[in-house]
Formats: structure tokens, C-alpha cells, sequence
């Protein structure tokens, strides 16, 4: 059974000083639990003070973006090795918001995804399809189109460090959660696409997280569906306590079904 990962994205939020009140809470209530893998992705400038609040708990540090060149005159970016010089484990790629409101095409992120593993960073590749393209019946060409152009020319030793999180962009920040059927029929498409372009090892193997409105009373419906390997939380994870009952809720749907295997 894959070890499930739930990851909070904090996005554009907080100060300095909630960023790392924030990281002592979750310490406190969540940093010592193993059986699901943590990980916080706070804005650049807080993750120094994030990293250091986290030292001696199980929860990741990652950041939600990078650039795919290693230095230079690139004004205003971030690269693979300054994030691990902050001790980063992942990074966020391909996140709807850079897609759609920062005008990132698959060529950029393929490159971003192949700096991030060069450098030894974990990619969290981000895929999920508009509202319109779910209505007009195109979900599952935007899904293999980008996760073909986001795994383009990766070997399968660096597919295994990579996650893919679904995130259908109409359920990010909305309210409006995709139901654990729809979720489970992508993540179960999306994994078929990695067996067809890789094997079915690599498929079984591949961590798939949904993303898009998660919160305390969905996550069990949604770590229950098979394919279904974690989450990828925003909103609900700025706030200590909910993102730990996201935490526990996923802790205990795994225990249950170890206990019946
Ligand atoms: C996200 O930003 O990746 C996300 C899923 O946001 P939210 O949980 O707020 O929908």
C-alpha cells in the first residue's frame, strides 16, 4: 500500500509571523505522526523561518514553484538549488494558478520539472482540467495532454520521484469539491496513461493526489477511493487544526484499510 502524503499549499498568504505560528502549531499536533507523509509548501521568502519551526517533526518543507535554469539574470525567480539550500524536499509545478493566471504552457513546466529532479527535488506536477473543458466532454485530452507533455522524455527512475496532483481547476478554492467518483475516474485515468507510457509497476507505484476544495469532512471519501493516494490542500490547510484533522482523517482511513488487508 502507498504510503499516502498530504501537502498543504499556502499559496500567496500570511506574515512572517503566522507563516511560523502556523508551522509550531502543526509541529505540535501533527509532527510526530510516520504513517502519512507531510509536507507544507509556504511562500519563498518565509521558508527559511517555516523550515527552521518545523526542525525535528516529520513535515516537509517544498515550494510552490521554481525556475528551470540553475542561476543567472533571471530577475524576480528562484531555482532548484536555492530550495534546496533551504532544505526544500518538493516543489509544486505546473500549479493551475501559475497555468492560468501566469500564462505557463507544458514546455515551461517540463522544464521546470526536469530542473527540479536534476537538482534532487520531489515535483508535485499539477494537472486538472477548466470547468468548460469538464462540460464540453474534453476532460480526459487536457489530463493526457498534460501529463504526456509534463513527463516528456523522464526516465522511470525520475518518474518514481515524481507526484502528480489532479486538481480539476473548477473545485480549486471554490467550495465546490469534485465528488469522490469523478476524482477516483480521473486519478484511475491518469494512472493508466503512466502505465501505457511507462509499465504497470510504474503506474501502481506512482503517488496520484487530488487537490481542489479538500477539507476535514471530505478527505475520508476522497483517501478511500483506490486510486486517490493523498491530497494537495490550499484554503483548508492555512488553519492548523483543520489541516490536522485532514492529517488524522487520512491517518485513519489507511489503518482501516491495513487492518482489513
Ligand atoms: C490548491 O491550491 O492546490 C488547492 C487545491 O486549493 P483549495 O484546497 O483551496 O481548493
Amino acid at each position: 500500500m502507498r504510503k499516502p502524503l498530504i501537502a498543504g499549499n499556502w499559496k500567496m498568504n500570511l506574515t512572517l509571523e503566522s507563516a511560523t505560528a502556523l508551522a509550531q502549531e502543526l509541529k505540535e499536533s501533527i509532527g510526530d505522526i510516520t504513517e502519512v507523509a507531510l509536507l507544507v509548501c509556504p511562500p519563498f521568502v518565509y521558508l527559511e523561518s517555516v523550515g527552521e519551526a518545523l526542525q525535528g517533526s516529520h513535515i516537509k518543507l517544498g515550494a510552490q514553484d521554481m525556475y528551470f535554469e540553475e542561476e543567472g539574470a533571471f530577475t524576480g525567480e528562484v531555482s532548484g538549488k536555492m530550495l534546496k539550500g533551504l532544505s526544500c524536499a518538493h516543489v509544486i509545478l505546473g500549479h493551475s494558478e501559475r497555468r492560468h493566471i501566469l500564462g505557463e504552457d507544458d514546455e515551461l513546466i517540463k522544464r521546470k520539472v526536469h530542473a527540479a529532479l536534476r537538482e534532487g527535488l520531489r515535483p508535485l506536477l499539477c494537472v486538472g482540467e477548466l470547468l468548460a473543458q469538464r462540460e464540453n466532454g474534453s476532460t480526459e485530452k487536457v489530463l493526457k495532454a498534460q501529463v504526456e507533455k509534463g513527463l516528456a522524455e523522464l526516465s522511470a527512475e525520475e518518474l518514481a520521484r515524481l507526484v502528480i496532483a489532479y486538481e480539476p481547476v473548477w473545485a480549486i478554492g471554490t467550495g465546490r469539491t469534485a465528488t469522490p467518483e469523478q476524482a477516483q475516474q480521473a486519478h484511475a485515468f491518469i494512472r493508466g496513461l503512466v502505465a501505457g507510457l511507462y509499465d504497470e509497476k510504474c503506474a501502481r507505484e506512482m503517488m496520484i493526489l487530488y487537490g481542489g476544495s479538500v477539507k476535514p469532512e471530505n478527505t475520508g471519501k476522497l483517501v478511500r477511493q483506490p486510486d486517490i493516494d493523498g491530497a494537495l490542500v490550499g484554503g483548508a490547510s492555512l488553519k492548523a487544526k483543520v489541516f490536522a484533522d485532514i492529517v488524522t482523517s487520512t491517518r485513519e482511513v489507511y489503518a482501516e484499510a491495513r487492518q482489513a488487508s
